[in-house]
């Protein structure tokens, strides 16, 4: 129905377009579902159909002002902050209750996780008994961190990355003068993630650093002598990059590579050193949650790779 310059998400997009269609909106909505897929993006144009009185132009003066984030009626929280404080919240609950000029009062928070116990509480009261013609809208990349109380009084939708497939023919079409190797490479390293494999494509460093990266990971699958592998660690403990990343990125080389190995060979040998690479990389992954020493559980991964 509107032109959303969205890749996928087709449920999702019918869903709310049925909300606006039979006049059935929620007074708020929570989207989630795993980091750099377009959340964000598609709660932004949610909000430029509700407002925009022009069919969702993309061009009107309300379109381009929710776009940049300065649109009045619009409340926006989207910080890189850790958390998402008390005060923040009752100020902007503030503005929802000022006078308005468009359709709707809208409040976008991104990354509704990062709300604390007690702005999620205070918040709460406004989702119970919302100002009229309110609507708030959430997103989050952890729903399990949220109150169930917030949960049960919003209208939850979950989306997905996508598979490489899909998303190798959406960048091609979108891209078309990129060789295939880059798209399939760009495909694994952006995890299904859209927002991220454009980000890849539009940034030629960014993308060279993931490279050097997926290059690293595949020597730690190689039969390398321990000491060059702690080099590698020593490499990726030193580099600002997130570790989360590498052992998302690690988790799906070692899965495309035993997926591989099963359906080349189901009685490879290799099947089961991949088995328990995948659960030494779960065990990693909740070390380095619970901060223990980076380079100790890296260094302990690094061991197991060579077993
Ligand atoms: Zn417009």
């Amino acid at each position: 129905m509107y032109n959303w310059n969205i890749i996928g998400h087709k449920k999702q997009l019918e869903l709310i377009e049925h909300d606006i269609a039979s006049k059935t909106l929620a007074h708020a909505y929570l989207f989630a579902g795993p980091s750099h897929i377009g959340k964000f993006s598609i709660a932004k144009m949610f909000v430029n159909i509700l407002q925009c009185t022009n069919n969702l132009c993309h061009t009107c003066s309300t379109c381009k002002q929710i776009q940049a984030g300065s649109h009045p009626d619009t409340v926006v929280i989207d910080d890189e902050g850790t958390s998402i404080k008390i005060e923040q919240i009752r100020d902007v609950i503030g503005k929802l209750h000022m006078t308005k000029h468009a359709s709707y009062k809208i409040l976008l928070i991104n990354g509704a996780h990062k709300l604390t116990p007690e702005a999620a509480n205070c918040l709460l009261k406004t989702l119970e008994e919302p100002p009229p013609n309110t609507i708030i809208i959430m997103t989050t990349n952890n729903v399990r961190d949220m109150l169930p109380t917030i949960i049960s009084r919003v209208r939850l939708l979950k989306f997905s990355a996508y598979s490489q497939k899909f998303l190798k023919e959406k960048l091609r079409a979108l891209y078309p003068n990129t060789d295939d190797k880059t798209l399939d490479q760009v495909c694994s390293l952006s995890l299904g993630k859209s927002g991220r494999a454009i980000k890849l494509l539009e940034d030629s460093d960014l993308l060279a650093s993931y490279r050097t990266m997926y290059n690293m990971l595949c020597e730690f699958l190689e039969d390398k002598p321990i000491y060059r592998k702690f080099g590698l660690v020593e490499e990726i403990v030193s580099d600002e990059r997130d570790n989360k990343e590498f052992l998302d990125i690690f988790t799906h080389l070692v899965r495309s590579r035993l997926h591989k190995e099963l359906t080349t060979n189901s009685n490879s040998p290799k099947k089961d050193h991949y088995l328990s690479l995948l659960s030494s990389l779960e065990k990693t992954r909740t070390l380095l949650k619970r901060n223990i020493n980076a380079r100790l559980a890296l260094e302990s991964l690094a061991l197991k790779t060579s077993q």
